[in-house]
C-alpha cells in the first residue's frame, strides 16, 4: 500500500510500527461554531482511510481531538456571557451529530485539550529538563527551536530563511523569546480566561502541544500516520513534531497526510466573501452522504471546489449505485439457486478484475475517485448481467461485494426516499386548497404524509412553514 508522505514528498510504502496496527491520529476542529464543510474533508477522508485498512485486516487505533480551549472559544463565550466550557460542549455535540450524518466512524478516542492538562505540564517539563524549552520572565514557556536540529523538516522549511521573514525580533507580548521562531508551550492567563496551575504560571496550554501530548498518551511514543489538512503542516505539524521528538527521543509519526482545501466556487471559503457553508446549512438541501461521496469523488491531494452543479452530479452517481443495489435486493427475494451458471462464472470473474482494479487506486494514495469509477463499472456490470433469470448464488455474490466496496467509503447502501423542496412546497399547496375547501380529512392525511417523510409543518400567522426533522 502507498502513501504520499509530506516528510519525503513521495510515495512511500505502507509499514506498521507493529504488525498489523495501525495506529492514526488526526487533527480535529476547534469547537466554537458549527463546523464547515471544509472541516468535513479531512473527516471523510481520514475515516475512508481508516476504513480501507480494516477493509485489508488492520486493526486501527483512531484517534482524533476536539480544540476545546482557544482564543475563539473564549471570545465566543464572553461574547454570549457563557464560559469558554459551555461553548465547547455543545460545539462538540453539534459536531458529534454532523459527523454521524457523514457516516463517520466514531474515533477509538477523542480526547479534550482541557483533559489532558496534567500530560502537557509533564512533557513540557521534560523539554525544559532537556534543554528544548525555557520559562520566559512573565511565565510564558517557549520551544527553543534552533536546539532541535530537525526544525523545518515537514514544512521543507530552511530556519534562516524563516528567521529573515520576521522584520522585527521582538514582537509585543513576546519579548521573553530568545528567537523569534521560538513557540509557545505556555502562557499565562488573562483576565477572565479559563487557567490552570502550573510550575511557571497560571495559565493555558499552546495550541500545538496538546496534540504531541494527546497522541502520546493514546497512541504511544511511535505512531504510523499523523493527518490533517495542508494548512496544519507549518507551523502546528513542524511544532508537534519538534515537540514530540525532542521530548520522547524517537521518530513520532512514520508517515504524515494532507488533504488540500476546499473551496467554493473557485474561491477560498471565507465568511467575509459570504461564501460560506456549515455541514448543518448542506444538511438541510442534501443528504450527508451526498456531501461524503462528493469529497471522495476527488483525489484528497487535489484541490476541490465545492458547488452546486458538482453536488448535483454527486447525488446522481450516488443515486445509480443505489439504484443498483436495489434492483439486486429485489432480485434476490426471488432468485434460487447456489450454484453459479458458467457465463456467471465468467461475469464473476470480469466483477473480480474490478474489485482487484479498485483495491489497486486505493493502494495508489487513496485514490478515491478511481476507486468510485470502479464500483460505478461494477454497477454497470451488474446491472447488465444480473436478471430475474440469474441464480441467488450470483445475486448474492453480486450484491455483497458492492456493498463491501461502498462499506469503504462510507456509504450506505440503504435507499432514503428524499423528498424535494419543490414537491414538499406543492403538497403544502395542496394542503391549503383542501383546507380552504374545508376537506379537513385530506389536509391531515397530508400534514401526515410530510411528516413521514420526516417534514415538519408549523402553521403561522405568515403562513405554513416547513422544516425537515
Ligand atoms: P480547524 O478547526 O481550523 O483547526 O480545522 C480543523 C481541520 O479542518 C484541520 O485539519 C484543517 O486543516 C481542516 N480544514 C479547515 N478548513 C479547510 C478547508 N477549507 N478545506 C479542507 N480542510 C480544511
Ligand atoms: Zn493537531
Amino acid at each position: 500500500m502507498k502513501i504520499y508522505n509530506t516528510l519525503s514528498k513521495r510515495k512511500e510504502e505502507f509499514v506498521p510500527v507493529e504488525p498489523g496496527k495501525v495506529k492514526m491520529y488526526v487533527c480535529g476542529p476547534t469547537v466554537y461554531n458549527f463546523i464547515h464543510i471544509g472541516n468535513a474533508r479531512p473527516m471523510i477522508v481520514f475515516d475512508t482511510v481508516r476504513r480501507y485498512f480494516e477493509y485489508k485486516g488492520y486493526e486501527v487505533n483512531y484517534v482524533s481531538n476536539f480544540t476545546d480551549v482557544d482564543d475563539k472559544i473564549i471570545k465566543k463565550a464572553i461574547e454570549e456571557g457563557v464560559d469558554a466550557d459551555t461553548i465547547s460542549k455543545r460545539y462538540i455535540a453539534e459536531c458529534k451529530k454532523d459527523m454521524e450524518g457523514m457516516n463517520i466512524k466514531p474515533a477509538t478516542k477523542n480526547p479534550l485539550a482541557t483533559e489532558e492538562i496534567c500530560g502537557m505540564l509533564e512533557m513540557i517539563g521534560t523539554l525544559i529538563e532537556k534543554g528544548y524549552a525555557y520559562p520566559a520572565a512573565d511565565g510564558t514557556v517557549y520551544f527553543r527551536v534552533r536546539k532541535f536540529k530537525d526544525y523545518g523538516k515537514l514544512s521543507h522549511k530552511n530556519l534562516d530563511d524563516l528567521q529573515s521573514g520576521f522584520r522585527e525580533i521582538k514582537v509585543t507580548g513576546e519579548e521573553g523569546k530568545e528567537d523569534p521562531n521560538d513557540f509557545v508551550l505556555w502562557k499565562p492567563k488573562k483576565e477572565g480566561e479559563p487557567f490552570w496551575e502550573s510550575p511557571w504560571c497560571e495559565g493555558r496550554p499552546g495550541w500545538h502541544i496538546e496534540c504531541s501530548v494527546m497522541a502520546k498518551r493514546y497512541l504511544g511514543d511511535e505512531i504510523d500516520i499523523h493527518a490533517g489538512g495542508e494548512d496544519l503542516i507549518f507551523p502546528h505539524h513542524e511544532n508537534e513534531i519538534a515537540q514530540s521528538e525532542a521530548a520522547n527521543g524517537v521518530t513520532f509519526a512514520k508517515y504524515w497526510m494532507h488533504n488540500a482545501f476546499l473551496n467554493i466556487d473557485n474561491k477560498k471559503m471565507s465568511k467575509s466573501l459570504g461564501n460560506f457553508f456549515t455541514v448543518r446549512e448542506i444538511s438541510e438541501k442534501y443528504d450527508l452522504q451526498v456531501l461524503r461521496f462528493f469529497m471522495l469523488s476527488a483525489h484528497y491531494r487535489s484541490p476541490l471546489n465545492f458547488s452546486a452543479e458538482l453536488m448535483e452530479a454527486s447525488r446522481n452517481g450516488l443515486e445509480r449505485i443505489l439504484t443498483g443495489v436495489e434492483k439486486l435486493k429485489d432480485l434476490e427475494k426471488k432468485a434460487e439457486g447456489t450454484v453459479l451458471t458458467v457465463q456467471e462464472e465468467e461475469n464473476k470473474k470480469k466483477a473480480e478484475d474490478l474489485v482487484a482494479k479498485y483495491e489497486a487506486a486505493m493502494e495508489d494514495d487513496f485514490n478515491t475517485a478511481d476507486a468510485i469509477s470502479a464500483i460505478f463499472e461494477l454497477v454497470k456490470l451488474s446491472n447488465s448481467t444480473a436478471s430475474e433469470n440469474s441464480t441467488a448464488a450470483y445475486v448474492k455474490w453480486m450484491k455483497a461485494e458492492i456493498e463491501r466496496l461502498c462499506d469503504v467509503m462510507g456509504i450506505i447502501t440503504e435507499k432514503k426516499e428524499e423528498i424535494l423542496d419543490s414537491e414538499i412546497e406543492d403538497m403544502i399547496a395542496q394542503r391549503q386548497a383542501a383546507r380552504k375547501a374545508k376537506n379537513f380529512a385530506l389536509a391531515d392525511e397530508i400534514r401526515g404524509k410530510l411528516l413521514e417523510q420526516g417534514i415538519i409543518l408549523e402553521d403561522t400567522r405568515e403562513g405554513v412553514k416547513w422544516k425537515r426533522a
